[in-house]
């Protein structure tokens, strides 16, 4: 697979580490690595980072000179795209969805909000429900008849230019794997609007590696969410020149572990967070890594993945715990000694 004939420019920092997981491991009974996509270095890090290198590769070559994107409040993508922009030197626009109707200040200030004006991005928040593609349509047609070039990027920079950021993270893990003698038995990860698990599925595929992936859903139900990641992964192909390699069943998603909705958290994500960050030492966020590690979890306690070794791949989002600050119960932590 030759990525070099695609547009690209470099952002990430890579490769990422693939590292053991010794206390995990040992809690669970199940041998647990991770990918630390978590720190691919810009802007605190994530996996729309990896995309971002393809998607803004191509906003410069069209001579852009303001991109856009949309996404929930907390939105990482978001986040990251503007720290690239930023970078680039390009103007950024960000249209927000509220998907979880909290008023809470932090929410809808802080974390990655906070982040995205300091990296000097133009924010606008609409209803959940909305049309959101319509209406960044919408708003590119308004400021490109003001004299700008926008290059529009879907939300989750999910498109077959965004998963080729995670056909070139299939290769990089084979790669680091090769290395260290490591058989990989399964890879598992949150899994949203799929690009993620597309590019990662498509480069496994294409390599002949034989690593399964299965994506813990965080938002749509299980044949909406394989469907649209099918979708992706057949055009992600036909992109990369090797149509038909990924099949139906290469294809996976747990949808389990959703809970209330997209962006609300849940009780086994609140554990999964405090057995990372009390374990390991690494953050989750709490509406898409975390519910990633509860499904990993509850699976390895019903022993799904027997004698198996699973990698993690950490896609980020821990710059969003400023803004679920409420979520988390913290009271006993102060003491009088
Ligand atoms: C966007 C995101 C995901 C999901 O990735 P997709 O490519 O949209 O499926 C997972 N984790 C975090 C932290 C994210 O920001």
């Amino acid at each position: 697979m030759h990525l070099s004939r695609f547009p690209r420019t470099r952002l990430a920092h890579l490769p990422t580490p693939l590292e053991p997981m010794p206390r995990l491991s040992k809690e669970l009974g199940v041998e647990i690595w991770i990918k630390r996509d978590d720190c691919t270095g810009l802007s605190t890090g994530g996996n729309k980072t990896r995309k971002l290198e393809f998607l803004m590769g191509e906003a410069l070559e069209q001579g852009a000179d303001m991109v856009m994107t949309q996404g929930a409040t907390q939105t990482n993508h978001g986040r990251q795209t503007a720290a690239a922009a930023a970078k680039l030197g390009l103007a950024c626009h960000l249209l927000f969805e509220d998907r979880t109707g909290y008023n809470n200040a932090n929410y809808n200030n802080n974390g990655n909000v906070l982040l995205d004006h300091l990296h000097g991005a133009t924010t606008q928040k609409f209803p959940g429900g909305h049309d959101m593609p319509a209406e960044m349509e919408r708003a590119a047609e308004r400021k490109r008849a003001e004299g700008h070039k926008v290059y529009v990027i879907p939300g989750g920079g999910s498109n077959p230019t965004g998963a080729l950021g995670y056909v070139n993270c299939a290769f990089e893990m084979v790669s680091q794997a090769n290395d260290m003698g490591l058989r990989i038995d399964r890879v598992v990860h949150a899994t949203g609007s799929s690009g993620t698990q597309a590019g990662l599925v498509t480069g496994f595929c294409a390599m002949n590696a034989q690593i399964p992936v299965l994506g813990i859903g965080t938002r749509a139900p299980r044949p909406k969410q394989e469907d649209m990641l099918f979708s992706l992964a057949t055009r992600t192909s036909e992109k990369l020149g090797c149509p038909g390699v990924v099949t139906r069943e290469d294809v996976v998603a747990n949808t389990d572990y959703v809970g209330d909705g997209y962006g609300l958290p849940t009780e086994s994500g609140l554990e999964a967070i405090r057995m990372f960050a009390e374990l390991e030492g690494i953050l989750l966020d709490p509406c898409y890594s975390a519910k990633g590690a509860a499904g990993m979890i509850d699976l390895a306690r019903k022993g799904t993945f027997k004698d198996q070794r699973i990698v993690f791949v950490h896609t980020g989002g821990a710059a969003a715990l400023g803004g679920y600050d409420f979520a988390f119960d913290t009271a006993n932590a102060w003491v009088e000694l």
